[in-house]
């Protein structure tokens, strides 16, 4: 854990949203929070901040919307304290003003566009800054790996890497933490964690929603920047990295990152490795879904994927020759959010009619789950080997992952948040990718709205 986490964790902060008109904040982040008081008390100034589009009276109605199942007296201590600052955040003297206005620590958080974003890190780096200044920056963080190593490098002359949070909210789901006490808090499986016994992983996570209005942000970034390069890889690290022997900052972002730096197209092959496909039209739950390309806001001309599949290697001697598949997709009609993981079949026991076959654990990656797929002897005949799936839930309802996320950031705990040599990493795998992509080396293959994705793609059945 960071050094001034312990001290930092209850102590008052100013949570200044940038952006506070947009999709992020109204639709994730103040849910979030709402989500997040509902659970702990925290002593925040919530500061919204934008340049139209929004007024102070609009600001805190839907504060008090997203508020409204937190307790009372915390929800009131917020409301007291919250208000809605019109100000241009790439301007130095507007935003300076902002910052001279909070009265604790300010947390920056970014729900800008990422061009944006950047022009008030100029901006911030010109002017004086607070003490213990906190930023928290949305995906994607960059276009590419120079992109990434170049928007850190802005960021380390502002504040140091304890104090910038490169969101990804899947570390912030229970799902995705619930993964390593399955993996390190049994006996079970630790022993079985590498390519002895482990035949091949999948992470998939498949979805039927389209584009839900959000073309002008989808078109730009398609299904393997969306949700690969960001989300699967902080999942492919947790699962993947070696044994830890505490949960922290360092320890598990070290773990992540190890994991992600030996991490490369199978074979260094990125056409061989991957496959992309776009939607057309089709019906999913009773709705008819146009094609992709008929959606409002998308140009077909941009050959935008919604489904990806990506087949991965890690070069440790953990996992040197498993394959790692990451797939994710939209408008499908099978929607799966699931990390499976497939071991090798036994040895054959003399005495025991049947091959042996591969047996599997799942992990939910929305509901937080664990299925096992065992083989065992049939209960009709002892003598003949079945297999028996063993499930169990870890909670029920939906999360709001965004609760645990900003929950960390007003902490001023890292180590949910995405590390900045990690982040490069994640671009590093996925460059030769989009390369070959944009180049047209890989088919653009093509599914119905509502189907399981092209013939022949592999996904956990
Ligand atoms: P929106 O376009 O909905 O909102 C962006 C906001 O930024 C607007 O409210 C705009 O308001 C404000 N803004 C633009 N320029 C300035 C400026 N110079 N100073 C102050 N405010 C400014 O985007 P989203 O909310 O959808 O996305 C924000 C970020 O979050 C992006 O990086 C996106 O990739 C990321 N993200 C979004 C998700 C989502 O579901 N929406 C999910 C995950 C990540 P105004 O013009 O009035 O200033």
């Amino acid at each position: 854990m960071a050094e001034s986490v312990d001290a930092a964790a209850s102590a008052p902060v100013s949570l200044v949203i940038l952006g506070a008109g947009g999709d992020l904040t109204n639709r994730l982040l103040l849910p979030g929070l709402g989500s997040l008081l509902a659970t702990s008390d925290r002593d925040i100034e919530l500061i919204g901040c934008g340049r139209s589009g929004l007024d102070a009276d609009e600001w805190r109605s839907r504060v008090e919307t997203a508020l409204q199942d937190a307790p009372a007296d915390r929800r009131e201590r917020v409301l007291a304290r919250t208000r809605f600052e019109s100000a241009d955040a790439t301007d130095p003297d507007e935003l300076a003003a902002v910052l001279a206005s909070c009265a604790a620590t300010p947390v920056l958080y970014f729900a800008l566009p990422p061009a944006v974003s950047a022009k008030v890190c100029g901006a911030l780096e010109t002017i004086d800054r607070p003490d213990g200044l906190r930023l928290a920056l949305e995906k994607p963080f960059g276009t590419d790996e120079a992109g990434a190593r170049g928007l850190n490098t802005l960021l380390h002359r502002i504040v140091p890497e304890e104090r910038i949070f490169r969101v990804d909210h899947f570390l912030g789901t229970s799902t995705v933490l619930g993964i390593l006490g399955v993996r390190f808090a049994n006996r079970v499986f630790g022993p079985i964690w590498n390519r002895d016994s482990i035949e091949r992983v999948e992470v998939v996570y498949d979805e039927s929603l389209a584009l839900e209005g959000r073309a002008g942000y989808y078109d730009r970034s398609g299904a393997l920047i969306d949700m690969i390069q960001s989300h699967l890889l902080e999942v492919l690290g947790i699962l993947a990295m070696g044994p830890i022997d505490r949960i922290d900052e360092s320890a598990l972002r070290d773990g992540i990152h190890e994991v992600l730096e030996h991490t490369r197209p199978w074979g260094g092959d990125p056409v061989a490795a991957s496959r992309r496909a776009r939607y057309t039209a089709g019906e999913i739950d009773g709705r008819t879904l146009p094609s992709y390309v008929d959606e409002d806001g998308v140009d077909p001309d941009r050959r935008t994927e919604t489904l990806a599949r990506l087949e991965l290697e890690i070069d440790t001697d953990r996992w040197r020759g498993v394959p790692f598949v990451l797939r994710s997709g939209k408008a499908l009609g099978d929607p799966r959010t699931v990390a499976r993981v497939t071991l090798r079949p036994a040895a054959a026991v003399d005495g025991l009619q049947g091959e042996p076959r591969s047996d599997w654990i799942e992990l939910g990656l929305h509901v937080p789950a664990v299925r096992v797929r065992l083989t065992v002897n049939g209960g009709d005949d002892p003598f003949e080997i079945d297999q028996a799936t063993l499930s169990a839930r870890q909670a029920d309802g939906e999360l709001l992952p965004y609760g645990e996320v900003l929950d960390a950031v007003l902490a001023g705990d890292p180590m949910l948040s995405v590390r900045g040599d990690t982040a490069e990493a994640c671009w590093r795998i996925v460059d030769p990718v989009l390369a070959a992509w944009r180049a047209d080396e890989v088919p653009l293959e093509e599914y119905a709205a509502g189907s399981a994705g092209p013939d022949g793609w592999a996904s956990v059945s």
